[in-house]
């Protein structure tokens, strides 16, 4: 699809090149193909897309190219609003490596730390701030933060801003920038209170629309275990014990489900951590760090506090509970096979859960394959193109699976 396209094509300037050349970038992703010479262009755009994608870069390089032309002042010239913590965090560590040569300042803003250090960082004069909405808010009311000059203002996952009750705190935020200005919106899904907000953001957008299926689901091996609730730890233990699990994300509903897991999984001398929003954010930063290290094998997280989570090499993601909500589904698995890598989801679901698994087959349209003799009851055939297919016993090896499987899985 991109496959002739350059980031030189695309108008990035050499001193970002350098940087992505150096971080094995060969070539854009389709969203960035898309999106980098609009925004270049000083086009607003909406893109549906969501994370694993490459939409990070596809936003932070042009801004970081576009400021680094613009007049330098103490108050930032761009806002990147992002509904979570971890998400926000990692957008500032992109940015930052991308703007590597370019000298730019960037400031992290989130709530659940004292606010001294950023408030210290403000002052010194930054470039771009990554904020979640409600600190930022604070801190505007406090008069630490002046909006008013803001070029580029880049709403992300506006989707889960919604979920988390943040969309009448970005309103307000909205009304402290300057009328003139670009501005993006990324959002995985399009729910009416957002389409109504990115009318209200967005002047004349250009939509750029990267289903799900082209990336995160096609390149992902999914399978489905039917086991009850009362089994589902055990049979995490069983598939424990096959050492190609190296780097495992588990999600759960609930986070005192995360807690038991995580116990459980520790008394069974398995190294693991959970992450939820229970956690301090020091607890949530060491956590995710020993994860990325390869300290801990298992990372055992609730669907508000993984948002975002980018760590490359996830081998598996295991929904040790289904989501509820069929998109969810498709954020979690998004965790593995990023940047074209290949990964592996493996979904528990007990009877209690079989709605669920309809609605994300429905969503997904090519049904996730049943591992252990299993089968989706009648009235779970969904509408997709293809039969649901009964993939024999629960042991057998992934990733041997995964090679016959191609064909089968391909958007
Ligand atoms: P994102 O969708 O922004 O969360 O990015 C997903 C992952 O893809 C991140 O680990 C990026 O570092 C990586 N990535 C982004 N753009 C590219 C690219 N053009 N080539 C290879 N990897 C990329």
């Amino acid at each position: 699809m991109t496959n002739e396209t350059s980031f030189t094509d695309l108008g990035v300037d050499e001193p970002i090149r350098r940087i992505l050349a150096a971080k094995g970038y060969t070539a854009p992703t389709p969203i960035q193909a898309r999106a980098i010479p609009l925004l270049l262009s000083g086009q607003d755009v909406i893109g549906i897309a969501q994370t694993g994608t490459g939409k990070t870069a596809a936003f932070a390089l042009p801004i970081v190219q576009m400021l680094t032309k613009s007049q330098r002042r103490r108050e930032p010239r761009a806002l990147i609003l992002a509904p979570t913590r971890e998400l926000a965090g990692q957008i500032s560590d992109s940015i930052e490596t991308y703007g590597k040569n370019s000298a730019l300042r960037v400031a992290v803003i989130y709530g659940g730390v004292p606010q001294r250090r950023q408030t210290d960082r403000l002052r010194r004069g930054v470039d771009i701030v990554v904020a979640t909405p409600g600190r930022l808010l604070d801190l505007v009311a406090q008069r630490h933060l002046d909006l008013g000059f803001v070029e580029h203002l880049v709403l992300d996952e506006a989707d889960r801003m919604l979920d988390m009750g943040f969309i009448p705190a970005v309103r307000k935020i909205i009304k402290a920038l300057p009328a003139k200005r670009q501005s993006l919106m990324f959002s995985a899904t399009m729910p009416p209170e957002v389409s109504r907000l990115s009318q209200e953001i967005l002047h004349e957008p250009t939509r750029i629309d990267i289903a799900p299926k082209a990336m995160t689901v096609a390149a992902i091996l999914q399978v489905v275990h039917f086991v009850e609730g009362a089994n589902k730890f055990d049979l995490l233990c069983d598939l424990m014990a096959d050492e190609s699990f190296s780097r495992v994300i588990a999600f759960t509903r609930t986070k005192r489900r995360a807690d038991r897991v995580t116990k459980q999984l520790a008394k069974a001398g398995i190294k693991c951590e959970a992450i939820h929003g229970d956690k301090s954010q020091g607890a949530r930063q060491r956590a995710l760090d020993s994860f990325r290290q390869g300290r801990i094998r298992v990372l055992v997280a609730t669907d508000v506090a993984a948002r975002g989570i980018d760590v490359t090499g996830v081998t598996h993601v295991i929904n040790f509970d289904l989501p509820n909500e069929a998109e969810v589904y498709v954020h979690r698995i998004g965790r593995t096979a990023r940047a074209g890598a290949e990964g592996t989801a493996i979904s528990f679901c007990a009877s209690d859960e079989r709605d669920y698994l309809r609605a994300i087959n429905a969503l997904i349209r090519t049904p996730i394959s049943v591992e252990g003799g299993g089968k989706l009851p009648q009235a779970a055939a969904p509408k997709g193109p293809r039969p649901i297919r009964n993939s024999g016993p629960r042991r057998q090896n992934h990733q041997s699976r995964r090679r016959g499987d191609g064909d089968s899985r391909a958007a």
